[in-house]
Order: structure tokens, then C-alpha cells, then sequence
């Protein structure tokens, strides 16, 4: 099948990899299509159990942008005591967020947030991101985030950045600090 190349169509963008900067890269597309006052969705899977700025500077950007987290948290590690089944519940939810957001037609940008995470803890499939796409509003710009982009994803994706470690201050035992990482 030849590559719909229409102007209109929304393209599907991919932040993958191991190295720090898919989730703010994401971000950084919100002030950029906030500046043009587009319409940005995110729907972050996964993080729910801790605090990030970016759930409060979004609320800056308000009337513009939009951000719900479905989440419940780290799964299996760390701070998780939550049955599994309640982490795959909250990942059908935001899928499910996700899904309607992504159909609706009202938004320029749907970013679906460590949405790769979800199905590298077998949360969700990459066949449910797939439909996802299928079902996508025709404008609507579709933005994943998350290590593990699945093959299928990328496939389908027009374009996919693959962030790379090349240094990580956690290497030398520096913690996650405010307005850096969380
Ligand atoms: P960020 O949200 O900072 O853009 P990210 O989305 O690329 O990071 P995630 O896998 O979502 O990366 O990880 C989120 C958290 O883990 C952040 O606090 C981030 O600083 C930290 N982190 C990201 N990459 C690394 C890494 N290579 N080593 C250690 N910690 C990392
Ligand atoms: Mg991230």
C-alpha cells in the first residue's frame, strides 16, 4: 500500500530508546503547539503514584493543553503494592482515554505518555496501539513516548527517535531531581 503522504494527515511520532528525553521531548511539543494555540491532549499511562511537574506547568498552558493521568504507578518495583490486576485495569482505562481522545477529531496532538511501557509490562498489546492509530482522527498528530517501542509501531510510524545513553548523572548515583526529571 503506497504511503498516504496527504498534507492534512496527522503524522504518528515515536520518542523510544534508553536515554533521557522522550517523556520532555513530548512535552516540549506542547509550548511549541500551544504558541500556536492547537489543541494538545496527553495521557500519560503508567505514572501515577508520583508527582511530576509537568501534571501542574500544564495547567499553565490551559485553555491549550490537557493532561490526564491514568496510571497507577510503578509496576512491580519500588513503591508498587497494588495487584497486578489494578495496573492492568488503569492501562485498559488510559487506552481507553487515549482511544477516544485520539478518534474525537478535537484535538491538533494526542500525546499518549510511556504508552510503550504499557505494553513492555504486557499491560496492554502493540495490536491495541495499532487500532489505536487506525481509529486516529485523520488531523490529529499522534505523539508515543516510552522505552520499547514495539516493531509493529514503528512500522507504521512517519516518524520515530530512538534516544540513546550516552551519559546519565544516575550512573555516578545522582537522584532525580525537581524540575530536571520529575
Ligand atoms: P524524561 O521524563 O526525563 O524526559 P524519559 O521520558 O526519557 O525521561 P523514562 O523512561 O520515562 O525516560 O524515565 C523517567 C524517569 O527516569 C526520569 O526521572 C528520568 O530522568 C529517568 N531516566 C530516564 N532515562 C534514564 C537513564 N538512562 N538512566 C537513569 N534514569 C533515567
Ligand atoms: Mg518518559
Amino acid at each position: 500500500m503506497a504511503a498516504d503522504i496527504s498534507k492534512n494527515r496527522g503524522l504518528v511520532i515515536c520518542y523510544t530508546g534508553n536515554g533521557k528525553g522522550k517523556t520532555t521531548a513530548a512535552l516540549g511539543l506542547c509550548i511549541r503547539a500551544a504558541g500556536h494555540r492547537m489543541k494538545v491532549a496527553v495521557v500519560q499511562f503508567i505514572k501515577g503514584s508520583w508527582h511530576y511537574g509537568e501534571m501542574d506547568g500544564i495547567k499553565l498552558l490551559q485553555p491549550f493543553v490537557e493532561l490526564q493521568t491514568a496510571g497507577k504507578g510503578f509496576v512491580g518495583i519500588l513503591d508498587d503494592k497494588l495487584p497486578r490486576e489494578e495496573h492492568v485495569a488503569a492501562a485498559q482505562e488510559a487506552l481507553t482515554i487515549a482511544g477516544e481522545k485520539a478518534a474525537s477529531g478535537k484535538y491538533d496532538i494526542v500525546i499518549l505518555d510511556e504508552i510503550f511501557v504499557g505494553v513492555q509490562l504486557e499491560l496492554i498489546t502493540p495490536a491495541d496501539i495499532l487500532s489505536l492509530i487506525e481509529n486516529c482522527a485523520t488531523r490529529t498528530n499522534l505523539v508515543l513516548t516510552g522505552r520499547g517501542a514495539p516493531p509493529e509501531v514503528i512500522e507504521k510510524a512517519d516518524l520515530v527517535t530512538e534516544m540513546t545513553e550516552i551519559k546519565h548523572p544516575f550512573q555516578k548515583g545522582i537522584q532525580a531531581r525537581k524540575g530536571i526529571d520529575f
